[in-house]
Formats: structure tokens, sequence, C-alpha cells
């Protein structure tokens, strides 16, 4: 299988950088694999998980909007917020599901409630991926 450059960067890091068979990763739109040799494009990413097969291996992190850039031999990834499981610190993902939970029994404005259910599927989304990987 061929391979090509991947980085992800986040405002805080170089999350990842190197070569790559395979990414597939959370779009707006749903799950978007991408090989050596993709058609050149931007896409918009959602909230869920971003898994990387490089060597033969998979690896899974949690990941959270920003922009992926597709070239045929490269992909750049700018993210707010990337994550790999164990680097997921679980009590403060449940204290921010408390959070958006609370807020959206409280039935505040339209835009606080549309806030508050990112802020829920970032918090379940981190939660799902970190408790994968533990026992
Ligand atoms: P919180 O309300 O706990 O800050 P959040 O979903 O609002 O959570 P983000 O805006 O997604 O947080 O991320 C802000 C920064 O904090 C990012 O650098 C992100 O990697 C980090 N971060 C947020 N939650 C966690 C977590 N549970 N474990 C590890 N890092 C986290």
């Amino acid at each position: 299988m061929g391979t090509f450059r991947l980085e992800v960067l986040t405002p805080e890091k170089r999350f990842f950088e190197g070569d790559v068979e395979m990414v597939i990763v959370r779009s707006v739109d749903g799950d978007l694999g991408i090989l050596r040799g993709h058609m050149p494009m931007v896409a918009p990413i959602g909230i869920g998980s971003l898994r990387i097969l490089t060597g033969g291996q998979w690896r899974e992190a949690f990941i959270s909007g920003g922009f992926m850039e597709v070239k045929p031999e490269s992909t750049l990834i700018l993210s707010d917020a990337v994550e790999w499981p164990e680097e997921i610190d679980i009590k403060r993902a449940e204290a921010a599901r408390e959070r958006a939970l609370e807020r959206l029994r409280q039935k505040r404005s339209r835009e606080e409630y549309i806030r508050s259910q990112v802020a829920l599927a970032r918090a379940l989304n981190r939660l799902k991926i970190a408790r994968k990987y533990r026992e």
C-alpha cells in the first residue's frame, strides 16, 4: 500500500507528523477515508475519531473541529483539539458531560442549547475513545 505524508496540528502542538497508509477522519458529513493519490479537497472536521494506519498498525485519537486539506501526496489537518486515548482526562470529560447536561436541562437560549449539545458531543466522544483502550 502506498504511503502519503500526514501532518496534524492544533493551536498547542504538532500532534502527528509522518508517512501513513490510510487516515479515517470524522468530517461533518461522516467518516472520510484518505489513501495516497486522493483528489485535492478541503473538508471541515466534526467531533469523533481520527484513525491513522501507519507501519501496518491502526492508532485512534479523539478529534474535535477544524479543517483538513487533502492533496494526492499529503494531508494537513488543522484541528481545535486532538488527543490520544491515554492523554484523555476521564474525570475532566465526565465533569464536562455533567455541565453540558445541566445546561441542556436549564433550557436557555437556542444558541446556548446548541453550544451545550456540541460540548456534550465532545465529552461523550472523549469518554468513548478513552474507555475503549483502558480496562
Ligand atoms: P472542558 O470544558 O473540560 O475544557 P472542552 O470540550 O470545552 O472541555 P476543548 O475546547 O475541546 O475542551 O479543548 C480545550 C483544550 O483542552 C484542548 O487543548 C484539549 O485538548 C484539552 N482538553 C479538553 N478536555 C480534555 C480532556 N478531558 N482530557 C484531555 N485534554 C482535554
